[in-house]
């Protein structure tokens, strides 16, 4: 048997594509998988494109795997910067045996064999096709539920890496997400890049969610991304009164200033989007709202910051993405002229996080001594078993591999940034 080893950068998504690409070579092909880059025949990079760093990460790589690798061992290139650079990948690093992009993840067999083979187109239609169902884990099961992405941000390159946005067929959805539950994984996590404008032939994501609910052996939903835009009523209600609907909403501010969402082409306002947040929070008063924000867009003044800082503090959430703003190849904010100096942005981005960081203590801190149910799913070293809230704190218990699987009350003892420490007591 020839051996697989894959690495995988950046989003939920890109790891689902892993698993589609290992149920492929895995159990069509003669692979099997190796956590030692050394010993493959075949080693995978599914790369990231969403900011610079994992672009300029991903050259230095295949220098490092280049020299590595064992005699004969293929290095393959997949995901958004396969995408967005093609055959441009192979001329900076001729090393490289093939391409693939985040829409032709089904054509991973075709090009095993192609040196030089680059598969990027974004039309490719692959939502009807059926993968196998490998999966990294036994407790829970990602989902795709649509691809693509028809928004056109101006500051983002993943329509222009994986295309248009496509529906995967609700009863497709379904079918899968029975197949998982009844083999042990109890969570679903749905995931699409505007899991809300979901759309099948009038279906629509409140719907599919009740959809997926109504299978007996799925015990918690979760689904990444939503999209401000379309958090309307039924959405808010449905997600607050559903029990099996995890009470962990991501809520993608980028700005919290109207003019550079205008200029951000995101569609909706910073007043519309602290109705969104309040309503949430008066219909689930223990929900969690995680974010993503981008400071230093071009054209971003300091009275646009502390517009953001200003939703900060109205809406404390309880987790917060921020970056600075990166230029990105084939999107509309790259030609902006009024770019942001470096170190107002290194400004912004310190003054958020510091604030934030505080912010979370208070959080944080008020967990001690209160009860969650904890659904546990991983193994983590120093005799730790690590788990979930319901509304998406990390948890951490002493325990074994007893605990994995089962849902649980955590009495938290000791409450850290990154995770609540605790005991079981149920
Ligand atoms: S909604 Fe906007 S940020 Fe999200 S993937 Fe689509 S274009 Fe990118």
């Amino acid at each position: 048997m020839k051996k697989l080893y894959i690495e995988t950068l950046g989003c939920a998504m890109n790891e689902r594509d892993s698993e589609h690409i290992i149920a492929e070579l895995t159990q069509k092909e003669d692979f099997r998988l190796t956590s030692t880059m050394e010993d493959a025949d075949l080693i995978l990079i599914n790369t990231c494109s969403v900011r610079e760093k994992p672009v300029q990460k991903l050259f230095s790589e295949i220098g490092v795997f280049a020299k590595k690798r064992k005699e004969g061992a293929k290095i393959g290139v997949c995901g958004c910067t396969a995408s967005h650079l093609g055959e441009e990948i192979i001329k900076r690093a001729p090393v490289v045996d093939f391409v693939l992009g985040a829409r032709n993840v089904s054509k991973i067999r075709d090009v095993l064999d192609k040196k030089g083979a680059v598969e990027v187109d974004i039309n490719y239609d692959e939502s009807s096709f059926t993968f196998g169902d490998f999966r990294n884990s036994l407790y829970k099961a990602m989902i795709n539920i649509s691809i693509g992405c028809d928004k056109q941000c101006s500051f983002c390159i993943v329509p222009h890496t994986r295309g248009k946005e496509v529906a995967i067929p609700a009863d497709l959805i379904i079918q899968e997400a029975r197949k998982a539950a009844q083999s042990g994984a109890k969570e679903i996590m749905l995931l699409g890049q505007n899991v809300n404008n979901y759309n099948d032939n009038g279906r629509d994501f409140s719907d599919l969610l009740e959809m997926v609910s109504e299978i007996e052996e799925v015990e918690r939903i979760r689904f990444t991304s939503p999209h401000p835009l379309h958090m309307d009523d039924k959405f808010l209600e449905l997600f607050a009164n559903n029990p099996k609907v995890c009470k962990n909403m991501h809520m993608p501010l980028q700005s919290g200033s109207t003019k550079i969402l205008k200029e951000m082409k995101r569609g909706y306002t910073k007043g519309w989007f602290l109705d969104r947040a309040f309503k949430l929070r008066e219909m689930v008063p223990d929900v969690r709202i995680s974010t993503d924000i981008i400071v230093a867009f071009p054209g971003e003044s300091e009275e646009d910051f502390l517009e953001t800082m200003d939703v900060i503090e109205q809406v404390r959430f309880e987790q917060i993405f921020s970056f600075k703003y990166s230029p990105r190849p084939l999107t509309k904010a790259a030609e902006f002229e009024n770019q942001i100096p470096k170190e107002i942005a290194d400004r912004r981005l310190s003054t958020l996080q510091r604030r934030h960081n505080e912010i979370l203590d208070e959080i944080t801190d008020a967990t001690k001594g209160r009860v969650f149910e904890v659904y546990f799913e991983e193994l983590k070293s120093g005799g730790r078993v690590a788990g979930r809230s319901d509304n998406g704190f990390m948890v951490m218990v002493e325990g074994s591999e007893e605990l994995l699987g089962k849902t649980k009350e955590v009495l938290i003892e000791y409450p850290r940034r990154t995770a609540l420490h605790g005991k079981v007591i149920d």
